[in-house]
C-alpha cells in the first residue's frame, strides 16, 4: 500500500493519444503507467514526482489501487455516466463483444471477454468508459518529471518509482532510473520486494533510496492475505542491505485488521528489521480510500466494513516507536546532524 492515492490526480488518456497498437512493441525503454503525481510531499524527501508503474505480483485483499494489479491497461464502465440507448457508440467499437445493453438500457462490460484493445474509449464522449493505464517511453515521464526540477534542488526532492510493482516492468524503471540518473534527478524506488533479486539489484544501484514493504513475518497469513509467500521478499531485503551497505532503505508496514493488526506481529517485524544497519521503520495506518475504485472495476472490496479501533492505531505505534527510537519514520537513517528535509516550499 502506497501512501499517496494515486486518484488525486487521475490520468485519463484523450482518444487522441492513445497508443497505436505497434507501441506495445517498442521495447524497454517505454512502459506501461497509470499515473504520474507531481508535488507529492509524502513519498520521500521533499517534493517529488511519483512515477506509478502497472503491475503488481501481489492481490492484497486492502490494495488501495487495484487498478494498478494489471499489466495493462484496466477499462472500467461507470454505469452512473453512461447515456444507454440514448448512445451506444460503443457498443459497435468493440471486436470482442464485451459491451452490451444491460435490461435497463444502460451498457455493462464484461471483464471476462475485455481484451484491453483500448478501441471503445474515443468513442464515449460522457467518460464512461475510462483506462488505467497508458504507454509512454522512459525519456517522455522524465521530460513531464524534469519540468519541476527547480522544486527538487531546492527541497532535495526528486522522483519516486510507485505502483503496482515496479519489479514487474523491470527494464522500464531500469530505463526510468538511468533517464533520471543522467539529468541528475534524485531516485527513490517504492516496492514491495516481490521480484526476482538480480532485477531488484540492477534497479537499487539507480538508486538513492528505497522503501520496502514488509506486511507480515507470518507466511500462511501472508499467502492468505497477499496471494504470495513472504519469503523471497523478506530475502530481497536482506539482499539489499548486504549488497548496498549504505543505501538508505526505509522499511513500511500497512497496519491491516485481521491481518497485522496486533503487537505480536508488529513486533515479529521488528525483530527482523532491527538487527539491519541503517534501516528505518514505520506503520501506515490503514485507509478505505480504494474502496470505490473496486465497484467501478467490478471487483469484491473484501475487507468490507472492518476498520481498526483509533486507540489500537495509536497504541501500536507508540510502542513502535518507544522500540525503534529515533530509527521510526523516514528520516530514521539520516545522520543526527544532516539537516532535516524542508517541506514548506510550496
Ligand atoms: S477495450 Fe477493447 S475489448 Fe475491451 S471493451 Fe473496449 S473495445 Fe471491447
Ligand atoms: S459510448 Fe459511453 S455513454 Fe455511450 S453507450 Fe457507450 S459507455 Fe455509454
Amino acid at each position: 500500500m502506497k501512501s499517496s492515492d494515486p486518484q488525486a490526480l487521475p490520468l485519463r488518456i484523450p482518444a487522441t493519444a492513445l497508443p497505436a497498437p505497434a507501441s506495445r512493441t517498442d521495447g524497454a525503454d517505454a512502459g506501461w503507467i497509470f499515473n504520474i503525481q507531481r508535488y507529492s510531499l509524502h513519498d520521500g524527501d521533499g517534493i517529488r514526482t511519483l512515477v506509478f508503474l502497472k503491475g503488481c505480483p501481489l492481490r492484497c485483499t486492502w490494495c488501495s489501487n487495484p487498478e494498478s494489479q494489471g499489466l495493462l491497461p484496466e477499462i472500467t464502465l461507470d454505469e452512473k455516466k453512461c447515456l444507454g440507448r440514448d448512445c451506444g457508440l460503443c457498443i459497435g467499437q468493440c471486436p470482442a463483444h464485451s459491451l452490451a445493453y444491460g435490461a435497463d438500457g444502460i451498457v455493462r462490460l464484461n471483464t471476462d471477454t475485455c481484451r484491453q484493445c483500448l478501441q471503445c474509449l474515443p468513442a464515449c464522449s460522457s467518460h464512461a468508459l475510462h483506462a488505467f493505464g497508458q504507454r509512454i517511453t522512459a525519456a517522455r515521464v522524465m521530460d513531464i518529471a524534469e519540468a519541476d526540477s527547480l522544486f527538487y534542488a531546492r527541497s532535495r526532492g526528486g522522483i519516486t518509482l510507485s505502483g503496482g510493482e515496479p519489479l514487474m516492468q523491470a527494464d522500464f524503471a531500469l530505463a526510468l532510473l538511468r533517464e533520471a540518473k543522467k539529468r541528475h534527478i534524485d531516485t527513490l524506488l517504492e516496492t514491495c520486494g516481490y521480484g526476482p533479486w538480480p532485477a531488484l539489484q540492477a534497479l537499487a544501484g539507480y538508486c538513492d533510496g528505497v522503501y520496502f514493504d514488509i506486511k507480515n513475518l507470518n507466511d500462511t497469513a501472508h499467502r492468505r492475505f497477499t496471494g504470495r509467500s513472504n519469503r523471497r521478499i523478506l530475502a530481497n531485503l536482506l539482499a539489499l542491505r548486504r549488497h548496498f551497505p549504505h543505501l538508505p532503505i526505509h522499511v513500511r508496514t500497512p497496519l491491516i485488521p485481521a491481518f497485522n493488526d496486533s503487537w505480536d506481529d508488529i513486533a515479529r517485524i521488528i525483530d527482523f528489521i532491527l538487527p539491519l544497519a541503517d534501516v528505518s521503520y514505520e506503520i501506515l495506518p490503514y485507509h478505505r480510500l480504494g474502496s470505490d475504485k473496486y465497484r467501478l472495476l467490478g471487483r469484491p472490496y473484501l475487507p468490507g466494513d472492518i476498520r481498526l479501533p483509533v486507540e489500537t492505531v495509536e497504541e501500536i505505534i507508540t510502542r513502535t516507536r518507544r522500540r525503534l527510537g529515533r530509527r521510526y519514520g523516514p528520516d530514521g537513517t539520516r545522520p543526527v546532524d544532516e539537516p532535516r528535509t524542508p517541506r514548506s516550499l510550496l
